[in-house]
C-alpha cells in the first residue's frame, strides 16, 4: 500500500469534504488555516510569537513549553543538560528562559528524535557550547534531505553544528549534574528515531514525541512511525513509570501515569474503530465520514492534529 499517496489524497478531500459539510464540521480557526498554510509553518509561526512557559519540575529540573515540543533542562554544576532544542526563531526567548533558572551554560543536548520542532534550535545551542547526543537515526536523517509527507514538506540536510556528535542504537547512559541519564531507543514509533529519557534520582521521564498529552498525535510514516509502533511505546511507557513518576510529553502540559493511560486508551480505541472500517472495504473518506474518533475529538482533537488528519494517520497503518 502506498502511504505517502494515501496521506496526501486524503488531506486534499479532507480540506474539500470539511467545506461541504462546512455547517456539521466545526473547526477552531487556526486548524483550518493549518490545513491551508501546511504544519510545519504554522508550528514556525506560533514559535515565533509564543510566550517561553517555565515549569520546574524537581530535583533542578523545569520544563520549557512554547517553542514546538517541551524542553527539559537539568542545570547545576556541569553546566545546563537540554532535552531536546525547540525552533530557532524563539532563541532569544529561550535564553531569557534559561537565564532565569541559573547563569550555569548550556553544556549538554539530547534529541528525542530528529523532528524540526525538537532540533531546529541545536545549532545555536552547539554554538553556545554543548555536545549533542541523539539516536543513530536521528543524526541520519538530519544529515539528509527528509521529506515527511504528512506535513508535505522537504527538509534540507542540517548544518553540520547542528548534528550529534554522540549517538547509539539502543541504550546510552549520561552521568551529569549528579543525576543519572538513562537514554533507551524505543524501536520505530512516532518515528524511528524516538528515544525516551530517564532522570533516575528524580524519578522524571521525557518520552519525547511517543506522548501528545490530551491532543491527537502526529505519526510520521516517511521515516519509520506507524499507530501500532505509538501503542508498544506507550504500552513501554506505562510499564516503566509509577503513580509518582512525572512524564514530560512531547507536546502538551506536563504528564503523569493517568495520562499516559488516557493517551494509550485513545490510540487503541481508534485503531479498533478505524481498522473495522478499513477491513469493510470503506475508503479513507468513508472512514473519516464515519467519525471514528467521534468519542474523542472534543478533548483530543483541538491542535494542529484534526480528527481527520488523526484518524487518516492510523488508516495508513493498519
Ligand atoms: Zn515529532
Amino acid at each position: 500500500m502506498n502511504t505517502e499517496l494515501d496521506l496526501s489524497i486524503s488531506r486534499r478531500q479532507f480540506i474539500a469534504t470539511a467545506a461541504g459539510l462546512g455547517a456539521t464540521i466545526v473547526l477552531a480557526p487556526r486548524l483550518v488555516f493549518a490545513q491551508k498554510k501546511g504544519i510545519v509553518p504554522t508550528m514556525i509561526d506560533d514559535a515565533a510569537q509564543a510566550k517561553i512557559e517555565t515549569y520546574p519540575l524537581r530535583r533542578g529540573i523545569t520544563v520549557l513549553e512554547g517553542s514546538g515540543g517541551n524542553i527539559a533542562v537539568l542545570t547545576g554544576k556541569d553546566g545546563k543538560l537540554l532535552i531536546d532544542s525547540g525552533f530557532s526563531v524563539s532563541k532569544t526567548r529561550i535564553v531569557q528562559a534559561l537565564n532565569k533558572l541559573s547563569a550555569d551554560p548550556i553544556t549538554q543536548l539530547i534529541n528525542t528524535h530528529w523532528h524540526v520542532d525538537h532540533t531546529d534550535g541545536n545549532e545555536w545551542v552547539h554554538s553556545a557550547g554543548a555536545a549533542i547526543t541523539a539516536h543513530e537515526n536521528t543524526k541520519k536523517h538530519l544529515s539528509t534531505s527528509t521529506r515527511v509527507e504528512g506535513w508535505q514538506y522537504t527538509f534540507p540536510p542540517a548544518p553540520t553544528g547542528a548534528l550529534p556528535t554522540t549517538i547509539f542504537s539502543d541504550e546510552h547512559r549520561v552521568h551529569h549534574n549528579d543525576t543519572n541519564i538513562a537514554l533507551k531507543y524505543y524501536s520505530p514509533a512516532h518515528t524511528d528515531s524516538d528515544i525516551s529519557a530517564v532522570f533516575e534520582e528524580a524519578d522524571v521521564i521525557h518520552v519525547g514525541d511517543t506522548l501528545w498529552n490530551g491532543i491527537y498525535p502526529f505519526i510520521d510514516y516517511s521515516t519509520g512511525g506507524s499507530i501500532d509502533g505509538m501503542i508498544r511505546a506507550t504500552e513501554r511507557n506505562l510499564s516503566v513509570v509509577t503513580d509518582k513518576t512525572i512524564v514530560i510529553p512531547g507536546h502538551g502540559p506536563v504528564a503523569n501515569k493517568a495520562a499516559l493511560s488516557e493517551f494509550r486508551d485513545m490510540l487503541t480505541t481508534t485503531r479498533a474503530n478505524v481498522a473495522a472500517l478499513k477491513k469493510q472495504g470503506k475508503s479513507i473518506d468513508e472512514t473519516i465520514a464515519a467519525k471514528p474518533t467521534a468519542a474523542f475529538d472534543a478533548k483530543w482533537g483541538q491542535f494542529l492534529i484534526t480528527p481527520a488528519f488523526f484518524t487518516t494517520l492510523v488508516y495508513s497503518g493498519v
